[in-house]
């Protein structure tokens, strides 16, 4: 189901940003234009029997739709697998799809769709209220509007510091990670980013100062607080507190 997923969400990551509809036309190649056949669409096999070119024109297919198809079915398999059949798992894989296809956007065009934003809040708070809700209500509405009002106070502050798109996506994950998680999400994401920064300064020579697309950090630093989030605090908690015998 990932696999197939993936699909769908490699035709999101590129579509949406563009202001085009996700549906229609069907999945063509981007340089000739002929309508992939039935068995051409078949996940990450698609690719492979085809050696990575169009079957009408043989331009080269980018390999990122066979990785985007792979990282979604490894990623649904991981959680389904840790998290067992529950309800949570219905927001668990939505969570995982929106934030794969911000990673591809914002890894491509450094953009986060407002448009992919909105639908997962749209949908999580509906969830949160009558589906499944693991942590009590007050958690997941203090993550979501706290860490949006606060972000929005900072962004005022700092005069466009924070854009109106990162404050969407935090209250995104306060909705679907709660309170605790949202801020291990946070640190997570400031650490690698810190990390990955300094090592592309390290790494480049000519000073030149080029952004790093933030949106991979939050969406690893989500993607692990989600699963082990509470086992990491445990674990931290027993650290500090057997510190002293
Ligand atoms: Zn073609």
């Amino acid at each position: 189901m990932g696999l197939l997923i993936g699909s769908f969400l490699n035709v999101v990551a590129i579509r949406v940003p563009e202001g085009r509809s996700i549906v229609f036309p069907a999945s063509h190649c981007m340089k000739c234009g002929n309508t992939l056949r039935k068995f051409d669409l078949v996940p990450v096999l698609g690719y492979i029997w085809l050696r990575g070119k169009c079957r009408f024109c043989k331009t080269s297919v980018s390999p990122v739709y066979p990785l985007g198809e792979l990282v979604t079915g490894t990623l649904f398999a991981v959680y389904a697998w840790q998290m067992g059949w529950q309800l949570e798992l219905i927001p668990a894989l939505l969570f995982v799809s929106i934030l794969l296809v911000i990673v591809q956007t914002d890894l491509r065009l450094m953009i986060i769709p407002d448009r992919v934003v909105l639908f997962g809040l749209l949908a999580i708070v509906p969830i949160r209220l009558f589906v499944s809700h693991p942590l009590p209500l007050w958690s997941y509405a203090v993550a979501g509007l706290g860490v949006g009002i606060l972000l929005f106070l900072l962004a005022v502050v700092s005069k466009g510091g924070i854009g109106g798109g990162d404050i969407k996506l935090f209250a995104l994950l306060g909705l679907f990670l709660g309170l605790q998680n949202t801020f291990l999400a946070l640190f997570i994401a400031s650490l690698l980013g810190v990390l990955v920064g300094f090592a592309t300064r390290l790494l480049r020579k000519d000073s030149k100062k080029k952004f790093i697309p933030f949106g991979p950090f939050i969406a690893a630093g989500a993607l692990f607080s989600y699963l082990w989030g509470e086992k990491a605090f445990t674990w931290y908690w027993s650290l500090l507190t057997s510190g002293g015998s």
